[in-house]
């Protein structure tokens, strides 16, 4: 079934997280045990995310983080399949602008229509390791309203090649990110939602957000996404800190301010475990929030921890 069926079939806020495929090396086995303990919430649908490439970073016993080596996590389709059948669960492949043709993106979207996948997350993907700016492939999207709109116009019949028009349709459901403190590219956040528009314009019928800290700056988001006239459920993301070393990797990663509050705790806890504590309460007050304000879903961004987003769920679902 689709994202949007869920939501609609739903009687309050829906659980789902979204997984990362393993790392190159690694099996799928790793992948079972970070989804187990998270299928007693019932998730309707997992997101499997996509990465080209993933810096490993390792702490200096300066506090500093020395960049070790780049891996690659390949396997999104396969992972989606596997779930598919193994748990009976809906997924959801993310897929990138940055390192696919059209060409290579129409085959994927192929396979993933005849595996019986439903929905797919459309993102443009950041710069690669040695680029500056994103730099789309030579016959490849520029922007995720782009993929948007290939992906829209296989659901309508219509592929690349001029002699496949009104071939067999695809019938996915559509997903784009939203960022309610911006995207770090864009220059303002109205510009950034008026960019999120075309996305939906272009054929997005849902938007899952970067993950926050601070319902207020969700709620404000979708406020201001409402009042640009954008009218598709925005699903909020997030992810309980885990780490005292996640004062500094949270924004430096995903370009998100951390709350004063949530801050001063941690930075007064003594070790990691308490500032995982400290992360789950703060989840929980959270996810209360979101759920008692009626939004369509929680989306947990799990980084392989099923612990924490199990701590939290308990609670909430
Ligand atoms: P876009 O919507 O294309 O926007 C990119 C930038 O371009 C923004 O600054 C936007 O304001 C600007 N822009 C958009 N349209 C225009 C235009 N017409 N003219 C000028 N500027 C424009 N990354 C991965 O590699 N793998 C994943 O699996 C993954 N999953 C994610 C899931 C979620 C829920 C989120 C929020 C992010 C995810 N990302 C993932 C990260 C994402 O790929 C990056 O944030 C990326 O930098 C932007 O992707 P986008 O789809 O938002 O891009």
């Amino acid at each position: 079934m689709k994202v949007t069926e869920h939501i609609a079939q739903a009687e309050g806020s829906l659980f789902s997280f979204e997984i990362l495929p393993p790392l190159k090396g690694q099996k799928i086995e790793d992948i079972y045990k970070v989804i187990d303990p998270l299928m007693e919430f019932k998730p309707p649908f997992i997101n499997v995310t996509y990465h080209r490439e993933e810096v490993i970073y390792k702490r200096l016993s300066n506090g500093l983080l020395e960049q070790k080596t780049v891996r690659k996590r390949p396997g999104t389709v396969g992972i989606c399949a596997a779930l598919q059948y193994r748990y009976k669960v809906d997924t959801v492949p993310h897929m990138l602008c940055g390192g696919f043709s059209k060409e290579d993106t129409e085959n994927a979207l192929i396979d993933l229509d005849f595996l019986g996948v439903k929905n797919i997350m459309a993102l443009r993907g950041d710069s690669m390791k040695n680029e500056r700016f994103f730099a789309p492939e030579a016959d490849g999207h520029t922007y995720a309203k782009d993929l948007v709109g290939q992906i829209k116009a296989m659901n309508q019949g219509r592929y690349l090649d001029d002699e496949l028009q009104n071939s067999a349709p695809t019938d996915f459901a559509i997903g784009v990110a939203g960022y309610p403190e911006k995207h770090f590219e864009a220059p303002s956040l109205n510009k950034d939602i008026e960019y999120l528009k075309e996305k939906v314009d272009a054929g997005a019928d849902y938007i899952v957000t970067q993950l926050f800290f601070d319902n207020r700056k969700y709620f404000d988001f979708v406020d201001r996404c409402r009042k640009a006239g954008i009218e598709v459920p925005i699903i909020p993301g997030i992810k309980p800190l885990s780490t005292k070393q996640h004062l500094s990797f949270l924004p430096h990663f995903f370009k998100v301010d951390l709350p004063d509050e949530l801050v001063k705790a941690v930075v007064d806890c003594k070790d990691n475990a308490a500032a995982r504590q400290v992360g789950v309460e703060w989840g929980i007050q959270q996810a209360k929030e979101l759920k008692a304000a009626g939004v369509p879903a929680i989306h947990f961004y799990s980084m392989g921890r099923p612990d924490n987003i199990a701590s939290i769920a308990r609670e909430v679902f």
